[in-house]
């Protein structure tokens, strides 16, 4: 992220032009490792382009798209010119801000330098500044006022202790778009300051981006440190906005007036303490915006001329999307509001105009502002059953009688039934109330009855998984910030229905923006709960189950959906989209119930009742299966759980084929704790320790000797038993929350992997000595993730070797994960080289096949058994065992017994696998004629689809 320091600035240059004004910013931006020599070219091509003058003797020289290669980090390196150059144009630059950027990172820079372009005779002073402190002071321009509002108080939050406190206070601030994601874990860090009379408080700059102060107090009295807490100051801080603030709570306490904090019960008494923006009790009303480009230039100055008609305050902001209103008479404030057509607008009218100006504003945006409009679609009267309508494209058509369909398999098991389809029921209500008194009765009720409905669940529930679901469900129900929210909104006339789904709405669309894939996955948990409570305060019951054990099939079933089944009934189930890692997954795993997800949109067009069989291990759906195809399934099933017994019983023994080779089974682990488990399980070595675990539980990196402990555990209970470790692999799509990370639009493709950990020496070394340390001369092997060049190769090489100089080890080997196809394609290079190969089939297949592995509809076509992957795997075998190297395989391909035979065949030494598949990866080996599966091997190379490789297995 671009953030301007003092280190970045070059006082008092001189330049005779703009030409050698650009050399000499190239050359700082050279000099610092930035950029690579060719980036001036870049420069002087930007500026042939169009002139990077910005106003106010500011300029911002930045790159082509097509010299960004030549970007090795981003940054920016400043230079003032007291004597000016002369940009073209007459136009004199006192401040050239020279960019190095891999995208369009000078957007961010504009948005800092914002406040201080607005300022009157900045360039003059940018000229004029001493030292680099004033001339930064300069760019910050006028400091910003404290954000402090009813939004930022929490009182009498559910927590049980200080960092769950920390959190909600984060959350708040994020929320009001005073601080990144990420802050909550960056105020996770800081050492907080007690201020008495159980007052806490928490600072930090990190990740702000407006400053914002939020106080949070706990629902029962807590105590940190050994004292106690009443309640959390968590500030935003940036420059000196919160010094008054400070000063007057400072005044407070010695005023012995602490307690009035700690125990507020409502925001208002807390905002008038501390001197916060009260909230204002002004009439207000909604329309929905029409107009087909939103509230773009034109209909916006309507709009702000008719405001400006009425002498009193208007404004007017955007329903549900957290931000502020902004005034109604200003024609940029309204653009910056980014209306579209669809979203509702509310205008907050002083109470002395409102009367005449909010009916007047209504009626113009009804009417268009002056545009002809096409009225927005309204909703259909809702009957109770007439509530529940397909949100299917009618374009599509059922799977005909007979089709097969691949899906993604969340659940193993064979299944079989009628098709019981669910489609997630419309819900049409009122945006007004009644009356706030039967408003919040409804809502209350509601609540209440799912409230019990979960308790129920939670009793009935047998498995943990579930249960945990099921509390955190029942979390999210009492979550006073959210009830505080609907209160607010009864409070203004909306209905309950209104009220409470505009909130769950809003909390979720947050989730789902979140970084993290399980935390957005959560998002899912959140409208699963609003809809069950909306289905109360509307009324609509909940379709009857049919009598004889079925396949439900739903649109994307929430985990309430699956546990709320009963598992006698409910053969399998069949979703149009989700992915495996989904809650509703988690909790078909647990009740056993077979289960295929992101089967496509078609599945939900099926007629009720018609026979399907669904197999959770391979993926696959039937649609009204012949009898041979259902005997051919009962019987897979008979053998599968007669194999899994038998495999069970020879865990312990080695793989190995009929005609004498032997394949090494080991275990995938993430947490060192696993290793036991896993040996217990059969393994014969650890073949991929996903060392980012480790990390991810850390609130900052975890030093030298916390890993090395770690480490040390994992070779210890493998008793001589080899490791295979894999370095850090994060970045991209897995951020580490104190490792901030430029946004990427495509992470998958970004810095992720040894792309980072390179840019990063000082984590990797200290990563790559903790291993050394631990490993005693016992047998270690250490892989790099993610590379895909050579040169990627040698730099982690060569640190490893340096580093080996220092701390010897007698058993090292070092090689690489083969996951990107460039590093199997220069396989025949890299065998040379490396001591051997481990192939990650689940990047290996994504970036092959171009299939995002997480893609709620895609990914059940990323199949590893592509002949693509495989050719890509042979090349790999071939390269390797031509130079007397071992190859791998711990993606997840290499636990598909339909793929065993293959990578077998294929020349693959070791498989790794998670510790519960290894006893029937070793029975599958075991089935193996080396020979046999050679020849299968060379088969599948030769066809053309996933599909017909698995046919050619299953032939075998
Ligand atoms: C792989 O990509 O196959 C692999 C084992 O790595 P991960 O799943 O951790 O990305
Ligand atoms: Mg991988």
């Amino acid at each position: 992220m671009l953030e301007l320091t003092v280190e970045q600035i070059s006082m008092a240059q001189s330049a005779v032009d703009k030409a050698a004004a650009l050399r000499l910013l190239a050359d700082v931006l050279v000099a610092d490792g930035l950029v690579a020599e060719g980036y001036l070219v870049g420069l002087q091509a930007r500026e042939q382009q169009g002139s990077t003058f910005l106003g106010q003797g500011i300029a911002i020289p930045h790159g082509t798209p097509e010299t960004r290669d030549q970007v090795f980090a981003t940054g920016v390196r400043l230079m003032q010119f007291p004597e000016g150059v002369d940009w073209g144009d007459g136009q004199i630059v006192y401040l050239a801000i020279g960019i190095a950027a891999k995208s369009d990172e000078h957007l961010r820079l504009l948005q800092l330098l914002t406040r201080a372009l607005g300022e009157d005779d900045l360039g003059e002073a940018l000229r004029q500044a001493k030292d680099p402190e004033a001339l930064l002071t300069l760019l910050q321009g006028a400091p910003q006022a404290l954000a402090l509002d009813a939004q930022m108080i929490g009182l009498g939050v559910s927590v049980d202790d200080f960092e769950e406190l920390v959190w909600h206070g984060a959350r708040l601030l994020r929320r009001a778009d005073c601080a990144s994601n990420g802050f909550a874990a960056v105020l996770q860090q800081v050492e907080p300051l007690p201020l008495g009379d159980g007052l806490w408080l928490l600072h930090r700059e990190q990740m702000v981006k407006r400053p914002g102060l939020a106080f949070v107090t706990p629902d029962k009295p807590i105590r940190h440190l050994g004292q106690p807490l009443t309640g959390l100051f968590c500030l935003a801080s940036l420059g000196e906005a919160h010094k008054a603030l400070l000063e007057r709570l400072c005044a407070l306490l010695i005023e012995g007036r602490g307690h009035e904090l700690g125990g507020a019960t409502n925001s208002r008494a807390v905002l008038e303490v501390l001197g916060g923006e009260l909230p204002q009790d002004w009439p207000t009303e909604r329309v929905a915006l029409a107009n087909a480009h939103g509230l773009h230039a034109r209909p916006a100055k309507i709009l702000a001329q008719l405001a400006k008609g009425f002498d009193g305050e208007i404004k007017v902001r955007i329903v549900d999307t957290g931000e502020s209103a902004v005034s109604a008479k200003s024609l940029s404030k309204l653009l910056s509001l980014g209306a579209r057509r669809g979203q509702v607008l509310e205008f907050i009218a002083e109470p002395s105009v409102a009367g005449d100006a909010l009916p007047a504003l209504i009626a113009a945006v009804r009417d268009g502002l002056g545009e002809d409009i096409e009225p927005l679609p309204t909703a259909a009267a809702p009957a109770p059953t007439a509530a529940v309508a397909a949100v299917v494209a009618h374009t599509l058509s059922a799977p005909a009688h007979g089709s097969q369909v691949q899906a993604v398999g969340a659940s193993p098991g064979i299944a079989m039934g009628p098709a019981h389809v669910q489609v997630l029921p419309v819900f049409d209500y009122p945006l007004l109330g009644e009356s706030h008194a039967i408003e919040h009765q409804r809502l209350q009720s509601a609540l209440a009855e799912v409230r019990q409905d979960i308790e129920r669940l939670i009793q009935r529930s047998t498995a943990k998984a579930i249960r945990e679901i099921f509390i955190t469900h029942q979390e999210m129900l009492d979550d006073p910030e959210l009830i505080d929210e609907v209160a607010s909104r009864l409070r203004k006339g909306e209905s309950a229905a209104a009220a409470w789904m505009n909130v769950i709405d809003a909390a979720a669309r947050q989730q789902e923006q979140l970084q993290d894939v399980l935390l957005a996955e959560r998002a899912a948990d959140l409208r699963d709960v609003g809809r069950r409570v909306l289905a109360q305060i509307c009324g609509v019951g909940e379709l009857a189950e049919p009598q004889q054990p079925y396949i439900l099939v739903m649109d994307e079933v929430g985990p309430s959906d699956v546990a709320r089944l009963d598992p006698t009934r409910v053969a399998g189930i069949l979703t149009a989209r989700g992915g495996a890692t989904a809650h509703s997954a988690i909790v078909a795993r647990a009740l056993g119930i077979p289960a295929l997800v992101g089967a496509g949109d078609a599945v939900l067009l099926i007629k009720p009742g018609t026979l399907l069989l669904i197999d959770g291990q391979r993926g696959r759906l039937t649609v009204t299966p012949d009898a041979i195809t259902v005997q051919r399934a009962i019987d897979d099933r008979d053998r599968r759980d007669k194999r899994l017994q038998a495999a069970s019983a020879l865990r312990m023994e080695p793989a190995v084929t009929r005609d004498g080779h032997t394949v090494e089974v080991f275990a995938n682990i993430g947490d060192s704790a696993g290793t036991p488990a896993a040996v217990e399980q059969g393994a014969e070595g650890i073949g991929l320790l996903r060392t980012e675990l480790l990390f991810m539980a850390h609130n900052q990196a975890p030093d030298e000797a916390t890993q090395e402990a770690e480490y040390r555990r994992v070779l210890d209970d493998l008793q001589g038993r080899p490791l295979v470790v894999r370095t850090l692999d994060v970045g991209g799509d897995k951020p580490l929350p104190y490792w901030p990370i430029d946004k990427e639009e495509n992470p998958f493709l970004g810095v992720r992997g040894i792309r980072l950990t390179l840019q990063r020496p000082d984590i990797m070394e200290s990563q790559l000595r903790a291993l050394l340390r631990a490993a005693d001369n016992r047998a270690l092997r250490i892989m790099f993730p993610m590379v895909g060049t050579v040169e990627e190769w040698h730099q982690a090489r060569d640190m490893t070797e340096r580093l080996r100089l220092e701390i010897p080890v007698a058993d090292l080997q070092l090689g690489i994960m083969i996951e990107v196809p460039s590093a199997a394609l220069l396989a025949p290079v890299l065998a040379k080289e490396v001591d051997f190969f481990s192939v990650g089939t689940n990047d290996l297949t994504q970036y092959t096949l171009a299939i995002d592995r997480g893609h709620p509809t895609l990914s059940a076509q990323a199949d590893g058994l592509h002949p693509a992957v495989l050719q890509l795997i042979d090349i790999t075998v071939r390269a390797a065992h031509a130079h007397g190297k071992w190859v791998g395989v711990c993606g997840e391909l290499a636990a598909d017994p339909a793929a065993v035979p293959i990578l077998v065949g294929l020349g693959v030494d070791e498989l790794s696998v998670s510790a519960r598949s290894i006893g029937e990866v070793k029975a599958c080996v075991r089935e193996l004629n080396r020979s046999d599966a050679r020849q299968l091997a060379q088969a599948a190379l030769a066809v053309g689809s996933a599909r017909e490789v698995r046919a050619l297995v299953e032939g075998l």
